[in-house]
């Protein structure tokens, strides 16, 4: 797909594998004077052992994008991991590409990632090189007006920051009130699926895109990777895919989403993908904007009457409060962020977090269905690996690699405060106003996998008892002087108390067990 390229550039503009937004102004008339420069580099290949899906994934999404621009005319350098392999970094590759074009400036788009942004900022180029950098013109709060909502090292609220967006971007109001008088449908959302309604779950839509040539570039360039690798990857790469996926969503998922939104099941061939979009990958590359995101789903709702409001607002949060909140969070508390350990948990990270070969069914399954998808739905990350980190005390850096290489959707803007924030706690409260804490009731509560699982989830003590119940008092035990005032979780001591020594001794020596034989469970 090379180009000639036989001009004299005056400007290089280099486009991340996480910035593929075809509708940028950059993009608008192509101009012979810019090459646009669209690179596989180790370094992103290899900042952390990524499943072997997510590379292929980014790399078969940004060739298409390349192929896309110069469609329309742009004159686009696409350069493979063959290509970029004799440079030792992102610094040595722009400065000889800068030489050999001679061009007169340098631009980039302002990265979402802390570590990047850092990287092209500090970049020495020859001289006679200008460089400056713009806006994505992805997200709906414009990075420069995060510190209006977020204060570095202090806690924001999702909910009221939601309901400010909902406000700014228009959608679902009624006025300034908000459409059918409620901010929030929580309480209808959020049911555990029945049989009959594990047997309905529909299959997901994917797609067979040829990956083979990328997969050959990085076992020649020995980029070291995890995860099913296949030929053929089943997830959206170019912008007809990624409509074609939000269409799926809208048609099939969305009449059922925020219903099931934190169901689990083992049940069923769709169960890593119920009623979710798998839209973040796509989102996350930009090949898809979040306003069209949920202006589809705004539109299904309005004309499709198995669409009711309660989803359709489940749906909407995702987009535009959770992801945009968690994005404010990232860039207020960065660098000191990716450090923070409030809870001081120091434990390795089990084995089997790489081969799924545990005991326990709810985490042998939201292992396996990330090894093998690159995926996991959200409450598997929250509530099964991330609440087990979190009670068995995991040292949040090998939390924050494992999550950051297993999804094809991680980037650290977004997997950091999910995982050191919402499921580890690790931010002393930054993201959430209590930790996201559960014993085996909980999972039994929302899905099945319990049924089918080597550990009774009634016994918190003796042979066979579910590890998450005695963990979970262990936790709270640990960390009482911490918690114990938070008044969300005063009755929760006040059960703990009211257990008596004998029985808190039972559930400790319970717990202490498990942690020393962690790798076993
Ligand atoms: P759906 O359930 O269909 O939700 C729709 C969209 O809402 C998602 O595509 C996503 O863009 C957005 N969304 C929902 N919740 C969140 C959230 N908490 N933060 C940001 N966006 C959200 N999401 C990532 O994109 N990348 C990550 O690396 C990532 N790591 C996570 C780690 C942990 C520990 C947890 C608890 C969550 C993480 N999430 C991450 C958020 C969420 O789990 C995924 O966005 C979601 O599972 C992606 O699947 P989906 O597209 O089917 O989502
Ligand atoms: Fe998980 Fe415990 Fe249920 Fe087993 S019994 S699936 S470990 S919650």
């Amino acid at each position: 797909m090379q180009q000639a390229l036989n001009h004299q550039y005056r400007r290089l503009r280099l486009i991340l594998g996480d910035q593929l937004n075809l509708e940028h102004s950059w993009f608008g008339e192509p101009d012979a004077s810019v090459l646009i420069v669209v690179a596989e580099l180790k370094q992103e290949a290899s900042y952390v052992r990524h499943h072997v899906q997510k590379v292929c994934a980014f790399f078969a999404v940004m060739e298409q994008f390349a192929q896309a621009l110069q469609q329309q005319g742009h004159h686009v350098l696409y350069q493979t991991l063959d290509d970029t392999a004799e440079y030792d970094s992102l610094e040595t590759f722009l400065t000889a590409l800068c030489m050999r074009f001679e061009v007169e400036y340098f631009d980039y788009l302002q990265p979402d990632e802390y570590r990047v942004s850092k990287q092209l900022r500090e970049l020495a180029l020859p001289a006679e090189v200008q460089k400056q950098s713009v806006d994505s013109e992805h997200f709906l709060l414009p990075l420069t007006e995060i510190d209006r909502h977020f204060t570095t090292g202090k806690p924001a609220r999702m909910e009221t920051f939601y309901r400010s967006m909902r406000r700014r971007l228009n959608l679902l109001m009624d006025d300034d009130e908000p459409e059918g008088g409620r901010w929030n449908f929580d309480q209808e959302n959020r049911k555990k699926l029945s049989p009959a309604a594990v047997a309905e779950l529909p299959k997901p839509l994917l797609f067979s895109n040829d990956v083979s040539d990328i997969l050959q570039r990085l076992k020649r360039h020995q980029i070291a990777c995890i995860g099913r690798e296949q030929n053929v990857l089943p997830w959206p790469v170019n912008r007809e895919q990624a409509d074609a996926l939000l269409q799926f969503f809208c048609q099939v998922c969305l009449s059922n989403f925020g219903t099931y939104q934190d169901a689990m099941t083992a049940n069923s061939e769709s169960d890593w993908s119920l009623y979710h979009s798998r839209l973040s990958f796509a989102l996350n590359a930009k090949i898809l904007h979040p306003l069209s995101v949920v202006n589809a789903a705004i539109a299904a709702y309005r004309n499709d009457p198995e669409v009711n409001l309660a989803q359709v607002e489940g749906f909407v949060r995702q987009i535009i409060g959770w992801r945009e909140f968690i994005r404010g969070i990232y860039w207020s508390n960065m660098p000191e962020y990716a450090v923070h350990n409030a809870l001081s948990a120091t434990r390795q990270l089990p084995e089997y977090f790489w081969t799924g070969k545990t005991r326990m069914r709810c985490l042998e399954k939201a292992i396996t269905n990330s090894l093998d998808h690159s995926y996991a739905h959200h409450i598997q990350r929250l509530m099964v690996t991330g609440n087990f980190c979190l009670l068995a005390g995991i040292d949040p850096a090998a939390v924050d690699d494992w999550y950051l290489g297993i999804y094809l959707d991680a980037l650290q803007w977004v997997e950091l405060p999910n995982t050191r924030g919402m499921a580890l706690y690790a931010d002393g409260g930054l993201v959430g106003s209590k930790p996201y804490a559960a014993g085996g009731n909980y999972i039994k509560k929302m899905g099945d996998y319990c049924e089918s699982c080597h550990y009774s989830v009634k016994q918190r003590t003796g042979e066979g008892a579910c590890p998450l119940n005695s963990l979970y008092w262990h936790f709270m035990a640990q960390h009482k002087d911490r918690f114990q005032s938070n008044h969300r979780m005063r009755m929760l001591y006040g059960t703990w108390n009211k257990m008596g020594d004998e029985t808190q001794r039972a559930v400790l020596d319970q717990a202490e067990h498990y942690l020393k034989t962690i790798g076993q469970l």
